[in-house]
């Protein structure tokens, strides 16, 4: 399903495509990355450590993450708290 958080998301490409910004500042491990489809900001999932992705959704209000780990192609909202389509014109910016 698509949900209304998806509706007028203009996707950016990835800030840090190397990997967790936040991580990548502090040399810290990550597990899985996720792209912020509001700003481009990569994170880090709730398996590792410094949990970006959700620390960065909160601060910015930001509703929506896609997967950025290669191959994969679902995203998720954090307002509904469910897994969501990934938007068609967010396609070109994920991971192959
Ligand atoms: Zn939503
Ligand atoms: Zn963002
Ligand atoms: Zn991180």
């Amino acid at each position: 399903m698509q949900c209304e958080h998806e509706i007028g998301l203009h996707p950016v490409a990835a800030r840090t495509p190397a990997g967790c910004e936040e991580c990548l500042k502090t040399g810290s491990p990550w597990v899985h990355l996720r792209l912020c489809l509001t700003c481009g900001h990569v994170g880090c999932c709730d398996s590792s450590p410094g949990r970006h992705a959700t620390k960065h959704s909160h601060h910015t209000q930001h509703p929506v993450v896609a997967s950025f780990e290669p191959g994969e192609r679902w995203a998720w909202c954090y307002v509904d708290q469910t897994e969501v389509d990934v938007p068609e014109q967010v396609l070109p910016y994920l991971r192959d």
